[in-house]
Order: structure tokens, then sequence, then C-alpha cells
């Protein structure tokens, strides 16, 4: 099938060509058509790397009535880094497509600039669905044109909390819209605003449903917790031409894992939201261009990374939600390419590893660490072909090869072969001569060691919910703003603490975790000053409200939607906020 036969406009055609494009991809040979003919609305269902912007995005250009000088599309995406992207592209096929305006509005940039520039008149925007809001708000956004709305990666905008933001922009274009919708995944929130939203859609289908590409291998390696930076670093060792994404948790893990990497020696740079946007550009322009070999990030920043084809992708946590994981591997193992997804875990995530295989039908091969010796052959093996394969600038070299030769004449072939080897390997010969081999974990001695690089809560009970709500004698309840739905777990909450107090001990009393905010307790005199510390910090893109708790009943799970039991719990910081990647 060809772009003509879809019904492609040849200036359209023209301009793709131009990209690149030969033929249509299969998701843009189902949906154009579609879009051009019947204008139905379509749930599209596509890992990335499928085409998905221009099945959308062709028509779009082709359909939009360059004589009406108001916004006629709408494009969400849930990052600054795709809004972008999507501009691009659709201004390219748009190149010979006179007077189409297309703006890309996103947080995280000063809004003047856009207003002016939708002030002027715009035919399409793409947006992030919080700034859009903003300039509804500012009656500087008129949706009241718009025929077609496109959510782009919706499972992405509904994982940084979007769907409130979603509904209310859905509820302000006309009804008789056409709506498309594109997610890698199908999670019953998106079921939901599917129903809600969209009339009779068409289901489009590429590859499997949750489905991990085919030809990406799933490796499991499972070590002692205090051992997974060291594990992270053999396996980065025994692949010398590594060229992968460690995906962290937290921006903390990010960092604390990209400056050890980088102290170590390695090709290595952090990319998570605490980073300026100057700063972000800068580690993902190197990246692209391979000028760091490992990039560790967390999932929302790595979202924005248009990079694909990556040899290997790394996951030096698992995620809670199988879907993420889809995301994550799906970045290696393009097109006619064989990928590699490595899980690093230790026992205690056996459950998320089994989750994983039977949600995705894909199953981990279960893989020892490399032994020092194993490494150093890989390494030396590298070196040796690397040696072979070097181009050689032979004029430029051959002046000083005579005093070279003689220099060298005492020793035989041999001798020269190993000391030229040596100068690069003794890195790594050193690093591992001394290194103790990693241990495997047994399942009844790893019991309760996960934690031991955390101060550990004190008392026995210290998850048992059995309290009435108030705090033991000489400790002081804590209200926190986050809850096992923000991924809070004991071990991660104590070490917010530890790192936001980096100077003192703070004894940590029970945790009680509940689904939207939890409740921990301090030693009394530590109250005041863990409330001041860890205010307005974040946790996994979370900003944080914290609080010394009051009242009984407190800990009462249904009780989170009364006003009453914690006085600074504002219900608008109960939506996840974390859309400022
Ligand atoms: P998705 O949104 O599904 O993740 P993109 O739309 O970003 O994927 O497309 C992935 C890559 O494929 C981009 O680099 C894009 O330029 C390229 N591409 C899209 N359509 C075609 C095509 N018909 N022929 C060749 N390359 C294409
Ligand atoms: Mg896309």
């Amino acid at each position: 099938m060809t772009f003509e036969e879809l019904g492609i406009a040849p200036e359209i055609e023209q301009a793709i060509r131009v990209m690149g494009f030969e033929k249509p991809l299969p998701i843009q040979e189902k949906i154009i058509p579609i879009l051009l003919q019947r204008n139905t609305d379509i749930i599209g269902l596509a890992q990335t790397g499928t085409g998905k912007t221009a099945a959308f995005g062709i028509p779009i250009v082709q359909q939009t009535d360059v004589r009406v000088n108001k916004p006629q599309v709408v494009i969400l995406s849930p990052t600054r880094e795709l809004c972008v992207q999507i501009t691009k592209d659709l201004t390219n096929y748009a190149v010979n497509t006179h007077g189409l305006k297309i703006l890309a509005v996103y947080g995280g940039a000063g809004i003047v600039p856009q207003m002016n520039a939708l002030k002027q008149g715009v035919h399409v925007i793409v947006a992030t669905p919080g700034r859009l809001i903003d300039l509804i708000n500012r009656k500087v956004a008129n949706l009241s044109s718009v025929y077609r709305v496109v959510l782009d990666e919706a499972d992405e905008m509904l994982n940084m909390g979007f769907a409130d933001d979603l509904n209310t922009i859905l509820e302000q274009v006309p009804e008789d819209r056409n709506t498309l919708l594109f997610s890698a995944t199908m999670p019953t929130e998106i079921r939901k605003i599917a129903s809600r939203y969209m009339r009779n859609p068409e289901e489009v289908l590429i590859g499997k449903r949750n489905a991990s590409a085919e030809n990406v291998k799933h490796l499991l390696y499972t070590v002692h917790a205090r051992d997974k930076y060291l594990a992270l670093k053999r396996i980065a060792d025994f692949y010398p031409k590594i060229y992968g994404i460690v995906f962290c948790r937290t921006r903390l893990e990010t960092q604390e894992i990209a400056d050890k990497l980088i102290q170590d020696g390695y090709s290595a740079d952090s990319l998570h939201g605490d980073l300026s946007q100057p700063m972000r550009d800068t580690v993902m322009q190197k990246f692209r261009v391979r000028n760091i070999q490992l990039l560790v990030a967390t999932d929302v920043a790595a979202r924005g990374l248009d990079v694909n084809d990556l040899t290997h992708v790394i996951h030096y946590s698992l995620p809670d939600d199988h879907e993420i994981y889809t995301h994550r591997s799906g970045r290696t193992g393009r097109v006619g390419k064989d990928g590699i997804s490595i899980a690093i875990t230790h026992l205690r995530e056996k459950y998320s590893v089994k989750k994983i295989e039977d949600h995705l039908h894909i199953r981990f091969e279960r893989m020892k660490i490399p032994t020092g010796k194993e490494i150093c052959e890989k390494q030396l093996f590298n070196l040796v072909d690397k040696m072979e394969h070097v181009e050689m600038e032979n004029d430029a070299i051959d002046d000083f090869l005579p005093v070279i030769y003689k220099k060298l004449e005492w020793l035989s072939k041999e001798e020269v072969i190993k000391r030229f080897v040596s100068v690069e390997f003794n890195r790594f010969l050193n690093y591992y001569q001394d290194a103790d081999e990693l241990t495997e974990p047994v399942e009844q001695r790893e019991r309760g060691r996960d934690h031991d690089k955390v101060r550990q809560p004190r008392g026995k009970d210290r998850h048992s919910r059995d309290s009435d709500g108030t705090a033991e004698k000489g400790y002081t309840r804590i209200f926190i703003s986050l809850g096992k739905m923000d991924g809070l777990v004991p071990a991660g909450l104590i070490e917010h603490i530890n790192h936001n107090m980096p100077t003192v001990k703070v004894p940590v009393g029970r945790i009680d975790l509940l689904q939207k905010f939890s409740f921990f307790e301090v030693k009394s005199s530590y109250a005041r000053q863990v409330v001041e510390q860890l205010k307005d910090t974040r946790y996994r893109g979370s900003r944080i409200d914290v609080s010394i708790a009051q009242g009984k009943g407190a800990m009462k799970e249904g009780g989170e939607n009364k006003k009453s039991f914690a006085p600074r719990f504002d219900r608008r910081s109960d939506k996840p906020k974390k859309r400022r990647y």
C-alpha cells in the first residue's frame, strides 16, 4: 500500500518522502483512511515507535482549514519534550501546506509568549494538559471550533496525574468533535475516559496487547539488596558496547547511581525532574549522539527522550506497574534488532517479578552475575577486537614508527601484545582481582535484610494496624500527604527522612501507610524539625505536605475525605502533581 492509495494529498506525500517515509507503517495504513473518509473516533493501541504521530498527524495537516483562524485541533501529550517533538513532526509534514500554524504549549516555560502566540491565531495546539487548562482559564485558548482532539500517550498522562485535567478539557470541546486516543496499554482508567468521551470508537490494535517486543530478551539477576550497585557495574562491564537506560524509581536514586557510575569511570549521566530544563536538554543530546553510554533516568524523564534503539534497558528498580515495564523494555529490540531488558532485583521483589511475567506473558531468564574472570575475558576480547579493527592513519603515524620500533626492539611480538593490552586492561584486572564474587541470596537468609542501608524503625510491630491513631509515648505522630498510591514504602519514607536530615539521626517509630496518605512517628523532640525539613520536598515527583497529626481516628482509611483529621491537608494536593517534568 502506498501513501497515495491511503488518500494523502500530493504535497504532503512529497513532504514525508523528504523525511524518509517511503511507505506507510501498519498503524498509518489503518488509521489514515479512517480519518480521511469516515472521521470515526479511534482508540489506537500501539507500542512506542510504531508511527502514531504520522497516523494522526498527516490527516490533521490535510484536513485543517487554514482559512479559519481558530484552533481546530488539540493534541494532548504528557511532557514538554513530546509536545515539541509532535509539533516538529507536524510542521515537517506541512512544509508544503501553506499557512498552517501549529503551536506547542507546555508547563515549565513562560506562559506569556505562549499567550501571545495563541492570540495571533493558531490552527493546531499541541499541549500538556495542565498548561492548556491555564490557558483556557486565562481565556486565550478558545476551543469552541475544535473538530478533533488527540490524546497521545494517554496512559502516561494518567500516570502523571492528569486525569482530572483531561476530563476538564474534554468537557470544553464541542461534543460533535472527533476524538482519538493513543496508548501503549489500556488500563481501566483509560477505558473509563473512552466510554465517557468517545463515540463508538473503533479499536485499532497494532502488535500484541500488553506484550513486550518479540525480539527482546528478558534477563533477571537476583542479588542481595546491598549488592545491587555492584551488580549493575558488573553487568555494564560485561557488555562493553552497552548503550542503554538504567531505570530508577526516584530522583534521589537516579542521581545517586549516576554519581557513583561517573565516579567509577563509566560514561554515564542522570536524567530526572530535579534538573533544570537546559541541563536535561544537554544530557539528552549527549545521550542521543552516544556521548554517554548509560543514561540513568526516572520513567517520566526518560519519556521525553526519543531514543529507542538501545542495546539494553536495565531496571535498577522494577516498576510496580507491569505496563511501565512494557514501556521501558520497548525501548530496546527495535525492528530487526535484538534487545536485552535486564532486571536487577533482590529476593523481596520475587512477587513483582512474577506479576510482570504473568501479565506480560514473558519469562525472565535467570542469570548468574558474571564473575570477575568472565568480565575480564569479555573486556579483553572487546579490546583486542577494537585493536584489530582500528582505522590506521598510515601516513601520519609512519613518521614516528622507526623510533618506536627501535625502542621496542628488545621485546618479542607476544611480549608487545601483552604489554599493549595491559595498558588498557589493568583497570579491570586490578578491580576484579580484588573483588569478592557476589553471592546469590538464599531465600531464608535474605528475609528482613534488604533495608540494611537505612535506619530501621524501632519496634517490632511497625506495620501493624491495630493502633488507635495515637503515638507511642515520647513519639509524635506526623501526617504525610503520600500513600501507597504514590508508591510510598517504609524504606522509602525512612530514606527520604534521612536524605532531608543528613546531619541528625531521627528515631522513627511506627509507620502506617494508607492509600493516599500516611502517618509515621518520630521522637517528639525531632517532630518539628522533621515537619520543617520535609515540607515541600518531593517524593517520586509529588510535592509533599507534612504536618503534626491531630486527633484520633486519623488512622481510619475512610477518613481521608473528611477535612478534620489533618488540618494542613488540602484536597487539591491530593491529586498527584507530577507535571513538572
Ligand atoms: P510513536 O509515536 O508510535 O512512538 P513515532 O510517531 O514517534 O512513533 O514514530 C517513530 C519513528 O518512526 C519516528 O522516527 C518516525 O519519523 C518514524 N516513522 C514514522 N512513520 C514512518 C514511515 N512511514 N516510514 C519510515 N519511518 C517512519
Ligand atoms: Mg508518539
